[in-house]
């Protein structure tokens, strides 16, 4: 029922309205390469993690902790393309 209240604080009207973030973005999609699997050629991905563990001397809080490594995995054979993890997180 706030519609039909011509008294209290107009809002926006009239004031520079802010452009959401993906405004800026201005790629389009269907002239963009669609990323592969090198293994089965397929072509989604789901998001899996592996994980760092961070010794205790470098990690912030002083303790054993694990560091989390989002990483793509293809969901038709399961294989982590190279461009998504890179080599030297293998070790
Ligand atoms: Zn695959």
């Amino acid at each position: 029922m706030a519609k039909g209240k011509g008294k209290g604080k107009v809002i926006g009207m009239g004031g520079t309205q802010q452009q959401p973030p993906t405004a800026q973005l201005k790629l389009d999609p269907t002239k963009l390469e669609t990323v592969k699997c090198d293994n089965c050629d397929g072509i989604f991905f789901q998001e899996v993690q592996m994980f760092k563990e961070v010794p205790a001397v470098q990690s912030p809080t002083g303790q054993k902790s694990m560091l989390p490594i989002p990483v793509l995995r293809c969901t038709e054979c399961g294989s982590v393309p190279e461009r998504f993890l890179p080599k030297e997180l293998l070790g």
